[in-house]
């Protein structure tokens, strides 16, 4: 049977500020399973920008400029972090453009006639810094009770449209129940749960103040979380009949970061029901990128700025690092040095040094000139079922295991060099031998470029151009990854630079 298309959306990102390396680390993985998927069938990435609410519009104001202005101008920002990291969507939405903010509109009109939503009066309290409202008794301190923010919060007394969200909460229970992998990973689903079995309160969703949003019929704006949660649906032209809607909703994954999983998982699938249309597949919450054990933030100064690290260590050797280090879904700690480190193991020693030598040894050899394959390689029989091991990995969103497998593979293939010793064979003259060493390296590699394709898109096509094949990656794995399907005679040619060239410790800064 066909696999269901597969449809991947990031959060749209908030555009109050500048991205950091946690934005890139979310649109790296979610890159990752679209080049994955585009490799097996129809594929679909969403990707975008948030810019409406009250945190927007007070940006904006301390910048000086009207919001749409700050918007335009920090969009180009969130734009180029994909370009630099080579972040290949399909589609980016910015919630100001009119496909998404008519679309908000018919949203409200559908929940009016089903008489989801109530006109009431909003009393209680409100987090700019997290546009989110808060009562009374959940302040900590008199403060905005997210342990992160904890911020001055702003009493509100305001005639608004209310969601009529508790209703949704015995079929959302429901719903968590029938379906345990529905919230990954299990972290976010329980404390899911123990939110729902507390209880279920309804959402205040206009803002009847403020400006800077999507204007409702009869005055006011609607609350920035839905009407950022619309997009995913919206951009497939849900509102207009689109045949794209009718392809790949429900999405099957939507990566989240941790903090907002009650909104992607309690309100929106609510909204989904109210709209009579399926809740997502799966919701992955990932964990938080600190920096020694903190949470990267602005405020606390650690943020480790996304454009200088490609700079330094080059965009793969980051997307590299940072869907290597920890297994996809945990917190995990970053440095500079770490990243440094992997790129002069990981990348330069194994990986590098094998391409290195391998093509070289060929060139020596052969001439460069790929030997025909012998039918039987022990690698190969090794090795057979790892296509589909790698390929499980990413149906379970375990990026970590993708390439640790991977990995085994390079070393059994440095290995190999150690243990054959193709100079001995070449100096005995033990041609079939030395044949066959020389092919499963070659066709090992042929191998690495397609399942490290979807994490280091360019070094794979470099160190697969190498190999002279002539056509491009991308194909499919069941049936371009058989080995031996590197052809006698291609012609490879040795690269003139190492792959990944051994980055130096920072040189101490000169003394004032
Ligand atoms: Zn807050």
């Amino acid at each position: 049977m066909a696999e269901r298309p597969f449809y991947v959306t990031t959060p749209i990102y908030y555009v109050s500020s500048v991205p950091h390396v946690g934005h890139a680390y979310t649109s790296i993985a979610a890159d990752a399973l679209a080049r994955f998927h585009r490799t097996r069938g129809p594929t679909y990435f969403l990707t975008g920008t948030d810019e409406h609410g009250q945190k927007v519009a007070q940006a904006a104001a301390a910048a000086g400029m009207t919001p749409q202005t700050w918007t335009d101008q920090l969009v180009e920002q969130w734009k180029g972090l994909c370009r630099r990291y080579n972040v290949e969507y399909d589609d980016f939405i910015r919630t100001t453009e009119p496909r998404h903010s008519d679309a908000v509109v018919l949203f409200f009109e559908r929940l009016k006639e089903r008489g989801d939503v109530y006109l009431g009066k909003y009393e209680g309290w409100y987090c700019t810094n997290d546009e989110t409202f808060w009562l009374e008794a959940k302040l900590v301190d008199g403060r905005c009770p997210n342990p992160e923010c904890r911020r001055e919060v702003q009493w509100l007394s305001e005639d608004n449209w209310f969601f009529a969200l508790s209703k949704y909460r015995d079929r959302l229970l429901e719903y968590y129940r029938a379906n345990p992998q529905w919230v990954r990973p299990e972290r976010s689903y329980n404390e899911m749960v123990a939110t729902l079995e507390g209880g279920l309160e309804d959402l205040c969703i206009s803002r009847v103040n403020l400006e800077w949003g999507v204007p409702l019929p009869g005055g006011g704006v609607m609350y920035v979380w839905l009407d950022a949660l619309l997009n995913y649906i919206t951009a497939l032209g849900w509102a207009t009949g689109d045949e794209k809607f009718a392809t790949f909703w429900p999405a099957r994954v939507q990566l989240i970061g941790k903090e907002i999983a009650r909104f992607h998982t309690i309100i929106w699938p609510a909204m989904l029901w109210a709209l009579d249309l399926p809740a997502p597949e799966t919701v992955f919450a990932h964990g938080w990128i600190t920096i020694d054990g903190e949470k990267m933030s602005k405020s606390k100064g650690n943020v480790i700025e996304p454009f200088a690290a490609a700079e330094r260590f080059g965009a793969d050797s980051v997307r590299y690092f940072l869907m290597r280090e920890a297994p996809f879904g945990t917190d995990f700690s970053i440095s500079l040095e770490k990243i440094r480190k992997r790129h002069n193991t990981d990348l330069g020693n194994d990986l590098g040094n094998l391409a290195r030598r391998s093509l070289a040894m060929l060139e020596r050899y052969r001439g460069g000139i790929v030997p025909a394959y012998s039918g039987t390689s022990e690698i190969a029989s090794r090795f057979a079922d790892l296509p589909a091991r790698v390929a499980a990995r990413f149906e379970a969103l375990d990026l970590r295991g993708a390439l640790e497998d991977t990995w085994e593979l390079i070393a059994a293939l440095n290995r190999a060099i150690d243990d054959r010793r193709p100079w001995e064979l070449a100096k005995r003259g033990e041609d079939a031998a030395l044949d066959a060493i020389l092919y499963d390296l070659c066709e090992g590699l042929r191998w690495c470029a397609h399942l490290l394709a979807p994490f280091m898109p360019v070094k794979a096509a470099e160190m697969y151009a190498t190999l002279g094949t002539g056509d491009e990656l991308g194909g499919d794995w069941r049936t371009d990854l058989v080995w031996g399907k590197l052809a006698a005679g291609t012609r490879a040619r040795p690269a003139e630079a190492g792959l990944f060239p051994r980055i130096e410790d920072e040189p101490p800064a000169p003394a004032a």
